[in-house]
């Protein structure tokens, strides 16, 4: 095979467990030959984390609550000891409280507001400027969104919000990084089951539908996102920055929703 990725180091953002976005990147990375360091958030992740990590032959694996500076210093610190340069980092990173993800959005506290803001926004930016001084030119930035940024999505809230802010901070940051021929660019993944997910109330629905209407009729895959993150990571997309790239079976590109069954009928008659 070919390897898109070899000489590479890759530092990735937000592995919980086998089903985490951040592991199908991880997995796609790996096997196109990049030397991947992981980070996770806390202590209770550590036992599901630490197993993954070997089974890639990883022996990076850091934590760090992306709400603390001393915190991202240090994974930072240690990143440079371990890799000396890095090629690709990889944000997939995202929290709201539970009580934010239902009901109406402008029942969002102030408190909920920040701390959404904070961990599924500010955290890209606050990596890309620790991680900055040891990036090699030709690096690839990424950071994982959703559809939800551009469109009312029930239960989404501020979430989306979060998420509108995200992509316009990956914008803001390609023009920043640019001239040093570093890129950031975003993923934007269909609905995918995930521990994150599971926070949406009424994900479930959202989920099932997605499949009826989406013009590929198929769900998405941690492994589709992988595939995606390892082109936008690789020197395939030397002249992409700024972009937001849909990995949603084309979701994001229908305006009226069909019926899958009368479609798939008059598909069978035409
Ligand atoms: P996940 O729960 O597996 O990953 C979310 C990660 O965020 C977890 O590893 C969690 O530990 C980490 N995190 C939360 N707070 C943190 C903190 N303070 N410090 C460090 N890490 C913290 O779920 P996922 O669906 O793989 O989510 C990854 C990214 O993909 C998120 O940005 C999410 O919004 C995005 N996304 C998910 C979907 C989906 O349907 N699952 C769709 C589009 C985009």
């Amino acid at each position: 095979m070919n390897k898109l990725l070899e000489g590479k180091n890759a530092l990735v953002f937000g592995v919980a467990n086998e089903r985490s976005i951040a592991w199908g990147v991880t997995k796609a990375l790996h096997e196109h030959g990049a030397n991947i360091g992981l980070s996770y958030a806390g202590e209770i992740l550590k036992k599901r984390v630490v197993p993954l990590a070997e089974s890639i032959g990883s022996t990076f694996v850091e934590e760090c609550d992306v709400t603390k500076d001393e915190d991202i210093a240090k994974v930072a610190e240690k990143a440079k000891a371990a890799f000396g340069e890095i090629d690709i980092l990889v944000h997939a990173i995202a929290f709201a409280n539970r009580e934010e993800l239902s009901g109406p959005y402008y029942d969002t506290s102030r408190a909920g507001f920040h701390l959404a803001m904070d961990i599924s926004v500010f955290s890209f930016t606050a990596l890309a400027k620790a991680f900055q001084p040891m990036l090699r030119p030709g690096a690839s930035l990424m950071t994982m969104t959703y559809y939800g940024s551009q469109k009312a999505v029930p239960s989404y809230n501020v979430m989306g919000v979060a998420k509108a802010a995200l992509e316009a901070s990956v914008r803001y940051m390609a023009r920043d990084f640019g001239p040093q021929k570093i890129r950031v660019n975003a993923i934007s993944a269909g609905p995918i089951r995930t521990l994150a997910a599971a926070g949406v109330s009424g994900f479930k629905g959202l989920y099932g539908r997605f499949a009826e209407v989406a013009p590929l009729r198929e769900n998405v895959t941690i492994d589709d996102v992988g595939n995606a993150a390892l082109f936008l990571a690789s020197d395939l997309s030397a002249r992409i920055t700024g972009e937001v790239l849909y990995v949603d079976s084309g979701f994001n590109i229908i305006g009226i929703a069909e019926d899958s069954a009368e479609s798939k009928g008059e598909a069978a008659t035409a």
